[in-house]
């Protein structure tokens, strides 16, 4: 009784993701609901297939928005290829490869491992190795961008390498897509999902995914049920697939496909290659700032993703109240450590609408605020000097 609405704080969001949303994104989910399977609304989501496999450059027939967040995507992708039984090779480096393991299990897979300290990418060397002893894996799952610790794997060697030991590859791009160079055909990916909350700039709840002809092969020749009814690609297909007939399979989520219509316009109005080129501009300003600041890089240049920056801790700082006051005083939030990193880093993340430079000063200066008040060991006002400088020559 007495409730009122409910009307969020205005955050900017620089941690893992949600990432802020582009006001064009809201003002589009905000339009009126139609039909599933009105043809005004079909005609938006044909459209919208084409805009996915332009961010995924890929011609895979197979490219749809799952209706949830990329946790459904990533099932999505096992519980289709996975049969029980089948071997499949899991590259941990992070939290989500982690996570793989566990669809695995619950599809009565085998996984095999190929670990690598976090902060690091996924060793080719490795999982070439790991092959060689494994000669009846079926399926190689990685990670492209580890958005538990701000690391960057080679997915073209690492597809190469599965694919000389006739495996499908499932890659998580979560993180990766439109934020930085992702070709699926070109690389050949077999199976790869994503989400639409983090360089996508959308709002959180949904999954793109994309299975080329050689995974839906594996899908279509299933000897056992996909454990899963909802994401039975089998059953998904008959509403999504090509000349489909668009039969009900389940309300989609109208307003929110919306707001993720509207996100890939607004991705290819400003080309795929400029936005990597912006991500990698702003992370280079941020970079220079953190590092004029004092704080270090937990992954290693080469490796190091532009939109997620995970950066040590001053000596005797309590990072949570760090966070805590940057989201209290200054309606910053960034990301913490997680897993093995928890309490070591912070992670901020640049993503989509968030990285630009407004945000990039506007972390620095207000880090710089906070833990100078804390009295931590830091250069004082050398970060927003440094990121300045970084974006004059830029
Ligand atoms: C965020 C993320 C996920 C999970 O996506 P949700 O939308 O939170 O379910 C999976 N993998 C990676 C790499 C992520 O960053």
């Amino acid at each position: 009784m007495g409730s009122k609405s409910f009307h969020p704080p205005v955050r900017t969001l620089m941690g893992p993701g949600p990432s802020d949303v582009n006001p064009r994104i809201l003002e589009a989910m905000s339009r009126p609901t139609i039909g599933h399977l009105d043809p005004a609304f079909v005609a938006m989501m044909d459209e919208m297939k084409g805009l996915l496999q332009y961010a995924f450059q890929t011609k895979n027939a197979l490219t749809m928005p799952v209706s949830a967040p990329g946790s459904a995507g990533m099932e999505t992708c096992f519980v289709n290829l996975v049969e029980p039984g089948d071997k499949v090779v899991i590259c941990r480096n992070g939290v989500f490869g982690m996570r793989m393991t566990e669809n695995v299990e619950r599809c009565g897979g085998v996984a095999v491992f190929v670990d690598d300290e976090w902060g690091q990418p996924v060793d080719p060397v490795k999982l070439e190795a790991t092959l060689q002893a494994n000669p009846d894996a079926k399926i190689v799952a990685f990670v492209h961008a580890e958005t538990s610790t701000g690391a960057q794997s080679d997915a073209k060697t690492l597809v190469e390498i599965a694919h000389k030991h006739a495996c499908l590859t499932i890659v998580d791009a979560v993180t990766s897509l439109g934020g930085t160079p992702l070709k699926v055909d070109e690389w050949g990916i077999d199976a790869i999902y994503s989400g639409t909350q983090k360089c996508l700039s959308c709002t959180p709840g949904l999954s793109p995914i994309s299975f080329n002809e050689a995974a839906l092969e594996k899908v279509k020749n299933r000897k056992t049920k996909v454990q899963s009814w909802f994401l039975d690609l089998n059953l998904v297909m008959g509403y999504w697939g090509s000349g489909a007939k668009r039969a009900y399979h389940h309300t989609a989520p109208i307003n929110a496909l919306y707001g993720l219509h509207e996100a890939l316009v607004i991705l290819e109005e400003e080309g795929l290659e400029n936005s990597w080129a912006r991500h990698a501009r702003h992370h280079a300003a941020l970079r220079a700032g953190f590092e004029a600041m004092g704080l270090q890089f937990i992954v290693d240049e080469a490796h190091r993703l532009p939109q997620l920056n995970s950066v040590t801790i001053p000596e005797g700082i309590d990072e949570a109240s760090v966070r805590s006051r940057l989201l209290n005083e200054y309606n910053l939030e960034i990301g913490a450590g997680l897993g093995a990193l928890a309490g070591k880093v912070w992670r901020v993340g640049l993503m989509g609408f968030a990285a630009n430079q407004t945000n990039v000063l506007f972390c620095l200066q207000s880090l710089d605020a906070v833990l100078t008040d804390m009295g931590a060991a830091i250069n004082s006002g050398a970060g927003v000097k440094a990121a300045q400088q970084a974006y004059s020559k830029s």
